[in-house]
């Protein structure tokens, strides 16, 4: 259209051509645009008619430039989800049909930053310019797509590490009472991966702002944030922006697995996630089923969740390693959404408030918790180490429980009740301290190797300190041994032990 006509004045002539030129060039192109009028409007909720070719999850822009979602299509009426403030948005006002299916820029662009569901930024570090954009939804990958879990996730956290591994590409659930650390528990899995090079999405849903600006400001203190992309629709957010949410996440997740990269993607929590898409069923009038949900709650978390895994080599061999968050009321696992989402997940991670109160955490139950994939996933030193503590911690449980009656206990029983008081010792972790490997597969040996029995429950923290810091100090060697072989050769557990026995030695020195 407006080509570059002349630098030089032009004459009259000159002018008539180019104005000739400009006409034959004009292109008379017909965009078709769907529009249609708001019938009714209300708590989030638009019914518009008129919009005859629509899709479902295609957006629609309100006169107020207001964006929404269409989900509900009928015969003569189309139900929409306001995605913003729904205030300003009168009956009998145009609604225009975009002709494209809800998305979100992805990218590189968007590592360090903190955005809403439609990629909108909400720090003030500026525009985001991404090199591309996807649509929120899309089918998860077959399985000819897919590869086993073989590979592990280390979170630093020793509980998990140790207990219930988890492998990339793996599925599994955080799940507790409200309180519990469950939030902590997932940023201390974020921020334990600059340095295996895993990219990191949070996606928080329905929380309050001000938890969530403490988790950016404890992403960012540690140095985290610039591998991590944070996505936020808080309570105060439009249902259908907090219902969104998880699946942009996801597809952003999704751009960077793509591209061969392994991925940790966090959903806290996905109670509220139902609870934000029960609102918006039932406004739109869907039949409510069990607990008011509806009938497709279900397929809202399995879809999402299905997108998880590892990629074939063939499609570059990335991963995305999901950690829902699901939160439950009085230890209930019972209860609809959690249920479900346990049968969806390759295990759970069960966080108790009774524990968590007694000041054990993070307050994991070891018996309730499970990983089905990853113990493939452990480093064969791991599992040789870590193997026997969770049978020892089992059975801890189940005599600490006969104990209570004060029978009278013999000599073996009493040995197991120790060494299981202290494992719950072991296994304690102050939030943001996580734990590397080669560290944790030490202090297990020292477990598994009887170096803990001399000690009383209450120095077992001391001890496990005063030994990070012997083999800091004097045993890089074994350590960077222990990386590379990751399995405990002969030679390595001979420096192993004199590891060992240099910080006992320090510990009696202190006085015990
Ligand atoms: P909510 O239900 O409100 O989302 P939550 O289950 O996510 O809570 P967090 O917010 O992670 O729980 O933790 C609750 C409190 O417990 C926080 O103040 C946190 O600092 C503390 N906390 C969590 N884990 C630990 C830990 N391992 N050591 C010490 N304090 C912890
Ligand atoms: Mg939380």
């Amino acid at each position: 259209m407006s080509e570059p006509v002349a630098e030089r004045p032009l004459d009259d002539r000159g002018l008539a051509a180019a104005l000739i030129q400009a006409v034959r060039a004009f292109e008379f192109r017909l965009q078709p645009v769907s529009v249609g009028t708001v019938i009714e409007v209300g708590d989030g909720i638009a019914r518009i008619s008129g919009l005859h070719d629509i899709m479902v999850s295609e957006l629609i822009q309100f006169e107020d430039e207001t964006l929404g979602l269409a989900l509900n299509l009928e015969t003569d009426l189309v139900g929409a989800a306001v995605l913003g403030d729904h205030q300003h948005i009168t009956e009998g006002s145009s609604v225009r049909a975009l002709g494209r299916i809800i998305s979100v820029p992805v990218g590189r662009a968007l590592l360090g930053r903190v955005v809403d569901p439609l990629g909108r930024p909400l720090d003030d570090a500026g525009p985001i310019v991404a090199s591309n954009e996807r649509p929120i939804e899309r089918v998860a990958p077959g399985i000819v797509d897919r590869e086993p879990i073989t590979q592990p996730l280390i979170t630093g956290i020793k509980a998990i590490d140790a207990l219930v591994p988890v492998g990339r590409g793996q599925r599994e659930l955080i799940v507790g009472d409200r309180q519990t650390g469950k939030t902590t528990l997932a940023i201390d899995a974020i921020l334990h991966q600059h340095r295996d090079d895993v990219l990191c999405v949070y996606v928080a849903i329905g929380q309050k702002l001000s938890s969530v600006a403490q988790v950016v400001a404890t992403l960012r203190r540690h140095g985290a944030l610039e591998h991590t992309v944070v996505v936020i629709a808080d309570a105060s957010a439009p249902a259908a922006l907090q219902y969104v949410a998880p699946y942009a996440g996801c597809a952003i997740a999704e751009e960077f697995m793509e591209h061969g990269r392994d991925v940790l993607i966090v959903y806290d929590d996905l109670t509220k996630h139902a609870w934000a898409y029960r609102q918006i069923s039932l406004l739109l009038r869907r039949p409510p089923g069990r607990e008011a949900f509806p009938g497709d709650i279900f397929y809202l978390h399995s879809r999402l969740l299905e997108r998880a895994g590892r990629m074939s080599q063939e499609l570059g061999g990335g991963s995305m390693t999901a950690l829902p968050i699901i939160e439950t009321q009085m230890g209930d696992l019972a209860a609809y959404v959690p249920t479900n989402v346990i049968s969806i997940t390759d295990g759970q991670i069960f966080l108790e408030g009774e524990l968590f109160h007694a000041g054990v955490r993070p307050a994991i139950n070891a018996g309730l918790s499970v990983s089905r994939v990853a113990g493939a996933a452990q480093a064969p030193a791991m599992k040789a180490v870590a193997g026997q503590l969770r049978l020892a911690l089992a059975q801890y449980r189940e005599l600490a429980a006969f104990a209570q009656f004060g029978a009278e206990l013999d000599h073996r029983t009493q040995e197991a009740l120790d060494h299981g008081a202290r494992l719950v010792e072991l296994f304690k972790q102050d939030q943001h301290q996580p734990v590397e490997m080669v560290d944790q597969i030490v202090l297990y040996y020292a477990a598994a190797h009887g170096y803990l029995a001399g000690l009383t429950p209450q120095r077992i923290g001391a001890f496990g300190q005063t030994l990070l810091r012997t083999l800091h100090d004097s045993y890089q060697g074994l350590r960077n041994a222990i990386e590379i072989h990751l399995e405990l050769t002969p030679e390595i557990e001979q420096a192993l032990h004199l590891a060992l026995a240099e910080a006992l030695s320090a510990m009696q020195d202190v006085g015990g």
